[in-house]
């Protein structure tokens, strides 16, 4: 995006600095076909099949759109078992973009967070963090240590306007330190927090913790997925950063943490996963596991043609044109559905928008799983697939119970560099239309229900049938439209 601005001021959207030189073509079906393709899905925005999906919003991983010059380079990837030229040019842009020195390579991001739990989790242990990530979550408590969730409070009020909801609460932290320093080895930044809204991270606040971190003798960890977005958050919205260049922000964040590890789906525009730092010896630590869980030191499971993908991706994280795209396009979301009266998560975060399904359905309890209602509903409205991110995405608690998540939230990621401002106003036409007939709209209940990562392949059923009725509405609304 750039600052270019409109001759007609009340005409202002924003303007992409790219053009689209592939495109794919989508379809849509008709309402009944969705209620039905829905049902077969059992209720699951996973389980679609992406032919019966016109805009994709499950998720911004693996799915953003890649550069000519990511094209190019993935033309020179080094085929070696061992020594691949392509590792090096991907550890150098690590170097150059980042400022760190050495990388560890892994085949995505749950895989980094596998052999950070692996190296770095005794059972017992409790790993402190802004807030978790589910895969984040699942391979900790895997190796018997729990995460602990210090987020400041207005991190989980979703009207809370603070433009650093991500935010550590320090005193919470000091405190949780002070009570419990034996069973913490290692702490976690997630930088730009994906459940909770892709609410960024202040560097302010992460200065503190790391400083903490120092003192304390506690690894500091930061998963920086996210961290493209959250780049922008801080030079756009924080004091002080207005005038330094991303790559500065870059740098000093980097520099601060021991450890620093993403998701190549999100933060390069690629696929795969790294782990990065200074500090020899707690790659030391690290890197028997690489081979053991992902294959050798200069490939890690990835594919050499991504790894390409990544330093050139890495190198366009630094660039503002880019990377503002993905929270402006948000941010335009946001604000139309905010002045229809829609309750979404303000201010506008990364990754995506969030509905607030609670407020859509406020009588409807979380054991009904409000936010996966409107998932389906969303669905059945517009052929649009977004992702629960509620009490479905929890895990039962280890004796049985649900455990409620703090927020019932629908998530409509937009893909970095994929969708047309046109292609927004619909989903936001789509979302109104729901919200204006929410009062149709009623909960599910489990059908199959996995003990583990229940959210990618749990089947539900709704209760009742407003599924029916919401189409029988829709063809009201819309007459023989799609
Ligand atoms: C997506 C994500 C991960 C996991 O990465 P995958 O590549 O999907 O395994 C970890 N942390 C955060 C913050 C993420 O957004």
């Amino acid at each position: 995006m750039s600052n270019v601005k409109f001759y007609r001021e009340e005409h202002q959207v924003p303007l992409e600095m790219h053009k689209v030189r592939i495109v794919q073509k989508l379809f849509l079906l008709p309402v009944e076909e969705r209620q039905k393709k829905m049902e077969e899905a059992g209720n699951n925005t996973f389980l679609l099949h992406n032919k019966d999906i016109y805009i994709d919003m499950l998720t911004d991983s693996g799915v953003n759109a890649m550069s000519d010059n990511q094209q190019a380079a993935m033309f020179q990837a080094d085929d070696a078992y061992a020594g691949s030229e392509t590792f090096y040019r991907l550890k150098k842009a690590i170097k150059e973009t980042m400022g760190l020195n050495d990388m560890l390579p892994a085949h995505q991001g749950r895989a980094c967070e596998n052999i950070l739990a692996e190296a770095f989790c005794r059972p017992g242990d409790l790993v402190p963090m802004n807030f978790h990530f589910t895969t984040t979550k699942a391979h900790i408590t895997r190796c018997g240590a729990d995460v602990v969730e210090l987020v400041a409070a207005k991190g989980l009020d979703a009207n809370n306007l603070d433009p650093f909801k991500g935010d550590f609460d320090i005193p919470r932290l000091k405190k949780f330190i002070k009570d419990h320093r034996d069973q913490i080895q290692w702490l976690r930044i997630e930088t730009g927090t994906n459940l909770i809204g892709g609410q960024p991270i202040s560097a302010h606040n992460m200065h503190e913790v790391a400083k903490i971190c120092r003192e304390e003798g506690i690894i500091s960890v930061m998963d920086a997925s996210l961290l493209q977005d959250n780049l922008h958050f801080i030079k756009t919205r924080e004091e002080g950063y207005k005038d330094k260049s991303i790559k500065e922000i870059m740098f000093e964040l980097c520099a601060d943490m021991d450890i620093v590890y993403f998701s190549a789906r999100k933060l390069g525009f690629a696929r795969g996963g790294c782990i990065c730092s200074n500090n020899e010896k707690l790659m030391l630590r690290m890197k028997e596991y690489v081979p053991l869980y992902e294959g050798f030191l200069t490939y890690g499971g990835m594919e050499v043609r991504s790894m390409e993908a990544i330093a050139v991706g890495l190198y366009e994280t630094l660039d503002e044109e880019y990377i503002s795209q993905g929270p402006m396009f948000i941010e335009h979301m946001v604000n139309e559905l905010h002045e229809y009266g829609v309750p979404v998560v303000r201010p506008a975060g990364g990754l995506g928008v969030h509905l607030n399904a609670s407020e859509f359905f406020p009588d409807m309890p979380h054991g009904q799983y409000p936010a996966g209602a409107l998932g389906a509903a969303m669905y059945i409205a517009g052929g649009i697939r977004g992702m629960e991110r509620g009490t479905i995405s929890e895990q039962r608690e280890r004796d049985g119970s649900e455990r409620y998540a703090a927020l019932e939230l629908l998530r409509l990621a937009v893909p970095r560099r994929v969708f047309t401002l046109s292609q927004i106003e619909y989903v936001a036409d789509r979302v109104k239309w729901v919200w204006d007939n929410r009062k149709l709209i009623g909960g599910l209940h489990f059908v199959e229900e996995p003990a583990v990562l229940r959210f990618f392949f749990g089947r539900l059923e709704p209760i009742g049938d407003w599924q029916q009725k919401l189409v029988e509405k829709y063809r009201a609304d819309f007459g023989d439209s799609l």
